[in-house]
């Protein structure tokens, strides 16, 4: 039996009834949480806990709590991370004569890998990606030891993988059956967008993904171009989309920045959900997402980077702090998301957007030991009054010391497991070289 037993920690278990222990323990046997509690319950006798656990690992007061839960991303982007910055024709301009040329099988595997560590290693257990060649993105999540849901991007033009536009679906339908059944990684379908998918192929994807039981990702009300043109025809991008029947709870919604009361109700009497994108859609000047009136309509609302291109950084550590202070510009009221929210909102709030919320996001017996160990002995992080608003604006991406996913370490002691790192940074850098030189006559 593989088991670890962690001692001395904070346990923050985003349950339902928000247990704390401090200082606590918690005993992991294979992929699953066996008990926890506070420290005086554990025998005191270091033999007797010798026993109970194969390894035992001392927590010296940090922050033990559920990985964070990246609800969308496009993580294999990351050779692209920091080209063209504040271009208004950014996405036209660079982006997609770029990936025209250079998006291929291994700048994706390879782009995977080195978001994959950046995002372990910063305490992420789970992620929601689409992209194209989505098989390699699989293969990296896999590799590394990840929770995911992964969907192939399928548009209405010849894109990296397929030259017919739409071929993104018959991608989609072999990447599905040939990683349906993974404990770990699971397939969903990736339409792009209401503005590069039309009604009919729309369709066809939300039929896919309801007859296999699967999530369907897309951008949704993103733009103010496509929100003008649906506000036209259907009243609003959300309305459109209710119209042709793919508002339902398998639909996990990115950005939905463009969104009225009549929206959000419409949304949450579906059961949608939806990935706020705060950094990125702050760094595209986009409108802030109501994305605590989501929330508080009852939809299921979780956290997310975006891509590395949109918004840069992939460490949840950095989103769980733009999600209150954004939402607080907003409403204009310091109370409108507490720290405790945004902390739920990051962990538990994504797992439920993604469909997980009984396996994942939350320290609870019998749930997966999808796990984040934060060192909490730095000067950006003490003192500690309240460990909700400590895990929201002061821990750091580099704080996070061990990450177990599905009862396994990926990140031990600050170091990746299942990738070496130095060979995914060369590689990286290697076709960010590539794509930097040929960005530079763009
Ligand atoms: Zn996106």
């Amino acid at each position: 039996l593989n088991s670890v037993l962690f001692e001395n920690a904070v346990v923050v278990t985003m349950d339902g009834a928000g247990t704390l222990f401090d200082p606590g323990w918690l005993l992991v046997e294979e992929n699953t949480i066996v008990g926890l509690g506070p420290m005086e319950t554990l025998p005191s006798d270091p033999a007797a806990r010798d026993r109970m656990a194969d390894r035992r690992v001392d927590a010296r007061g940090g922050i033990l709590m559920p990985g964070f839960v990246n609800v969308h991303t496009h993580i294999s982007m990351a050779p692209f991370r920091g080209l063209g910055e504040d271009r208004p024709d950014r996405l036209r301009r660079f982006l997609f004569p770029l990936e025209k040329r250079f998006v291929d099988k291994s700048l994706v595997y390879d782009g995977a890998r080195f978001g994959l560590i950046e995002m372990a290693k910063s305490g992420t257990t789970c992620f929601a990606d689409m992209y194209y060649f989505e098989a390699e993105v699989a293969r990296a999540a896999d590799e590394a030891g990840l929770r995911a849901i992964l969907g192939e991007t399928i548009v209405d033009f010849s894109a990296p993988d397929a030259a017919e536009p739409y071929g993104g679906l018959e991608y989609a339908r072999r990447f599905v059956s040939d990683w349906m059944g993974h404990p770990r990684v699971s397939p969903s379908f990736a339409p792009h967008a209401p503005y590069t998918v039309d009604a009919e192929h729309l369709k066809i994807a939300a039929a896919e993904a309801e007859k296999r039981g699967l999530i369907l990702q897309m951008h949704v009300a993103e733009a103010a171009d496509e929100s003008a043109r649906f506000t036209a025809s259907h009243g609003s991008t959300v309305k459109y989309l209710d119209s042709i029947g793919v508002l339902s709870p398998r639909l996990l919604a990115a950005h939905v920045v463009y969104a009225d009361d009549a929206d959000i109700a419409l949304l949450a009497a579906r059961d949608v959900a939806v990935a706020h994108c705060p950094q990125s859609n702050a760094k595209a000047g986009r409108p802030i997402a109501p994305a605590k009136r989501m929330a508080d309509a009852g939809v299921r609302v979780g956290l997310a980077t975006d891509g590395p291109l949109s918004g840069n950084g992939m460490d949840m550590q950095t989103i769980v702090s733009w999600y209150p202070k954004l939402q607080k510009v907003r409403e204009l009221k310091r109370d409108t998301v507490t720290a405790k929210e945004a902390a739920y909102a990051a962990t538990i709030g994504g797992a439920r957007a993604l469909g997980l919320g009984e396996l994942t996001g939350s320290i609870e017996v019998g749930k997966r030991a999808d796990l984040a160990l934060f060192d909490t002995d730095s000067f950006g992080v003490q003192p500690i009054h309240d460990v909700y608003s400590t895990i929201v604006y002061s821990l750091k991406a580099s704080d996070a010391r061990s990450v177990l996913v599905d009862g396994a370490f990926v990140v031990d002691e600050r170091t990746m497991v299942g990738i070496d790192e130095s060979e995914a940074m060369a590689r990286l850098m290697e076709t960010a070289a590539r794509v930097g030189a040929a960005a530079a006559d763009l």
